[in-house]
């Protein structure tokens, strides 16, 4: 996709840091951190949402998710904790439509979402 940022990053035509990155899977520092640790894992293919997933693609879910552990083991903080989440369109507050998941810690995160 021509447009989209994180393919561009994927790509190299816009610059982040690079934090692990496969055949399948790229993994940078999200630009903004909403705390010490804020990872992104991105697939190569341009995918926009979760809803764009396929059932032949469950692997590959199964497979950011496990980069995103392995991260969170590098950058220590697997045994404090830490979030994985994907926000899906609108109201899940999805602002890059390319498939991402945040990987967030190094602080209390507190509860999962506000109340309302
Ligand atoms: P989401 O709201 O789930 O779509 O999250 C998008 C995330 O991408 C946000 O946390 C942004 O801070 C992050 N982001 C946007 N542009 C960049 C960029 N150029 N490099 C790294 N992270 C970015
Ligand atoms: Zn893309």
């Amino acid at each position: 996709m021509s447009d989209c940022i994180f393919c561009k990053i994927i790509e190299g035509e816009i610059p982040s840091e690079k934090v692990y990155e496969d055949e399948e899977i790229f993994a940078f520092e999200d630009i903004d951190p909403r705390a010490p640790v804020h990872v992104l894992v991105v697939p190569r293919e341009h995918i926009p949402t979760l809803n764009d997933v396929e059932p032949a693609q469950d692997g590959l879910l199964g497979r950011m998710v496990l980069v995103a552990t392995r991260i969170a083991g590098e950058k220590d903080v697997a045994d404090s904790g830490y979030r994985i989440l994907m926000n899906c369109n609108k109201d899940g507050g999805q602002e890059v439509f390319h498939l991402h998941l945040h990987m967030i810690g190094g602080r209390s995160l507190g509860p999962m979402v506000q109340r309302t």
